[in-house]
């Protein structure tokens, strides 16, 4: 896999991942179908789109020969995800030719990027809808079965949803995210982001608390909190004058539960503070764990990208979070061969990434998107071959990395989540620690459950896992 290696952007494992639903009966006697690509982000959108169906009465299904509504959650970030949809949509062709007064709808990223020029280019696609105009969906359905073609792709200044309760697409029972705001201001050269999902606005604090809290009653055990840029969210009571910043909700969400754990995603380098640091020092439950994008090592690059930082100053934030969180995981984006990079760059990056010691990144070779700034401003002049071989190097030493630091916790004992039954075997657990690391070990005779939190003994490990024992 040369063109990306899997993130936060794209957990890999979920492409394609289809809604889930429990035992519910469609009211109307309708049901949807809902295919989700990209980043947790659409995830967590489609959860949305989820509650907002099921208001009206749409049941769900995972089988697309009984859907009256097929909806495909996208994605723009790389060319390779839009390629993916356009197959996709191919496959689906063949089910609507089966069943005639089937509805297709295209949600998310592309469906922004491209508007109405998805129904030109793609003829089977019925409705087309925008990241910020999930609401009106209902609208469109009626519309699209009256023979009309419907698409909303306008983007608003304060959606966040946060009157919905997303119904839960993942199905562990223990781990959930919750969207605490939306868009982007930041405007980094290389990112549609900020043209799919427009400006920034943070959601509602209290209605943020009130999902942590019913999660947790619901029996989960750790949510995350999830934006763009979530070290810029602000919210201001407009009743009790209030302002909460990101390092404020962190500590309410914390204070909720001992036993729920806290996690956020994802954090840029020039806004995350010392107090959300400290924060996250003084809470045993809120997770030892930054996901911290440095995308480049290079100054020069760095300000081509547009992300407001430079190499210095993005170590003496790592340093910062040494010294306040000591054996905080770490981990990171890296893009080979953005425009202009030249071989000292890329070995800029290469070392950052040594001192960083990341324990996990996120790794892609640079894919200009149409309408960026980057596209813009910039030739994309990196050869593809030399974007390629840059990115091997890049994933060769992240996983010396990795597995360095694996190496250094065998002997540890760390407080695990259960998350369920290993991926390899169901005699075994996997979990996380505190730092986002992977950990399996032997269910044994230990009457233990998912959700439960253990602490285990790691005698082992590989690369990507932490291997060890249950202790009592
Ligand atoms: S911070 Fe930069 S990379 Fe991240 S979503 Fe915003 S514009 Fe895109």
């Amino acid at each position: 896999m040369l063109d990306y290696v899997t993130d936060r952007v794209q957990d890999e494992s979920r492409q394609g991942e289809v809604f889930a639903p429990g035992p519910e009966t469609a009211r109307s006697g309708k049901r949807f179908y809902i295919e989700s690509y990209g980043c947790q982000m659409n995830f967590a959108d489609s959860e949305i789109v989820a509650s907002i169906l099921g208001a009206e009465g749409y049941g769900a299904t995972r089988n697309l020969d009984e859907a009256d509504l097929v909806l495909i959650n996208t994605c723009s970030i790389r060319e390779k995800a839009e390629q993916t949809i356009r197959k996709r949509l191919g496959e689906f062709r063949r089910v609507k030719e089966r069943n005639k007064g089937m509805l297709i709808g295209v949600l998310g990223c592309m469906a922004e990027r491209l508007k109405s020029k998805f129904l030109e280019e793609e003829q089977l696609v019925d409705i087309v809808v925008g990241p910020d105009a999930y609401r009106s969906l209902p609208a469109l359905v009626k519309e699209a079965d009256s023979g009309q073609k419907a698409v909303n792709v306008l983007l608003s200044r304060e959606e966040t949803y946060g009157d919905i309760a997303p119904v839960r697409l993942d199905s562990n029972g223990i781990t959930a995210f919750i969207s605490i705001m939306r868009g982007c201001n930041n405007m980094c050269t290389f990112c549609v982001v900020p043209f799919t999902r427009g400006r920034e606005r943070s959601r509602d604090s209290a209605s943020i608390l009130r999902e942590a809290r019913s999660l947790y009653q619901q029996g989960y055990r750790e949510v995350t909190l999830l934006g763009q840029n979530v070290d810029s969210y602000y919210y201001v009571n407009e009743e009790t004058d209030e302002i909460v910043t990101f390092a404020v909700l962190l500590e309410q969400v914390a204070l909720i539960a001992p036993g729920l754990r806290v996690r956020f995603s994802t954090s840029h380098p020039k806004d995350i503070t010392d107090e959300v640091l400290h924060v996250m020092a003084r809470h045993e439950n809120i997770c030892k764990y930054i996901h911290l994008p440095v995308q480049s090592g290079s100054t020069r690059i760095l300000q081509l990208m547009n992300r407001t930082y430079t190499r210095e100053w993005y170590r003496s934030k790592v340093d910062r979070i040494r010294e306040i969180i000591p054996g905080c995981g770490l981990s990171s984006d890296i893009i080979a061969g953005f425009c202009t990079e030249t071989e000292e760059d890329h070995q800029e990056t290469l070392e950052m990434m040594r001192y960083c010691g990341y324990d996990m990144s996120y790794m892609f070779f640079y894919s200009e998107r149409p309408g960026t700034l980057a596209q813009r401003r910039y030739r994309d002049d990196v050869p593809e071959e030399t974007k390629k071989r840059r990115l091997l190097e890049i994933v060769a030493l992240q996983n010396e990395l990795s597995l360095e630091s694996n190496r250094k916790d065998i002997g540890k004992i760390f407080r695990v989540l259960i998350e369920g039954d290993s991926r390899r075997s169901d005699r075994d657990w996997m979990g996380r620690n505190s730092q986002n690391k992977v950990v399996v070990f032997p269910k044994e005779q230990l009457s233990l459950r998912p959700g439960d939190y253990v602490n285990v003994f790691i005698r082992d490990c590989t690369q990507a896992t932490l291997l060890g024992e249950a202790r009592a």
